[in-house]
């Protein structure tokens, strides 16, 4: 545990929908327990820009799908005490690794150009090159404990975080492909 009285804890959305954050919130009166109990120091939800050191739990929504997520990827497993793979995009690809049967290339003319409303767009510009597949997060760093689910479900939030801010790596059960 870092220097903290209480354990540091980082959320990451790479590439996901953001549903696993969603169902993060869904733990609703349940969130004022947690913030009595951990510090938050770094999520989509809170406005921290650049991912710090010394964190004691990081919880990684989504694939590893660009160059960007890549390095992020390997700042958190560098910083972080903890890694958890947080829903099936990260721990399996899920529905990010569809895209793993196109090229890139086709992918990117396809919907930012042939199906750009408007007109074409200039996908360069505004987001970071794409990797040529989406892969799991512990295909490109090592991870502590994986969260399944198409978003996990509050109840198995709460069980996992629970148990990793008691400093425990939590037994869950392996549940693939369920979606919703
Ligand atoms: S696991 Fe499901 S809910 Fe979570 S980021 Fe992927 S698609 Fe969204």
């Amino acid at each position: 545990m870092a220097t903290s009285a209480k354990p540091r804890v980082a959320t990451v959305w790479l590439g996901g929908c953001s549903g696993c954050h969603m169902s993060l919130l869904d733990l609703d009166e349940r969130l004022i327990e947690l913030a009595d109990r951990m510090e938050l120091v770094f999520s989509p939800i809170a406005d921290v820009k650049e991912y710090p050191a010394n964190v004691d739990v990081a919880l990684v929504e989504g694939a590893v799908s660009s160059e960007e997520h890549e390095h992020m990827a390997r700042l958190i497993r560098t910083r972080s005490r903890c890694v958890v793979s947080f829903g099936d995009c990260a721990t399996t690809g899920n529905v990010t690794a569809l895209r793993n049967r196109f090229s890139v290339n086709d992918l990117m003319k396809r919907s930012y150009v042939e199906l750009a409303p408007g007109g074409p767009a200039m996908p360069s510009t505004v987001i970071s090159p794409l990797a040529d597949t989406a892969r799991p997060l512990h295909e490109v760093i090592p991870v502590d404990a994986f969260l399944h689910g198409c978003p996990p479900t509050a109840e198995e939030i709460w069980f996992a975080v629970d148990a990793l801010l008691q400093g425990r790596i939590p037994e869950l059960p392996n549940v693939y492909l369920r979606y919703g």
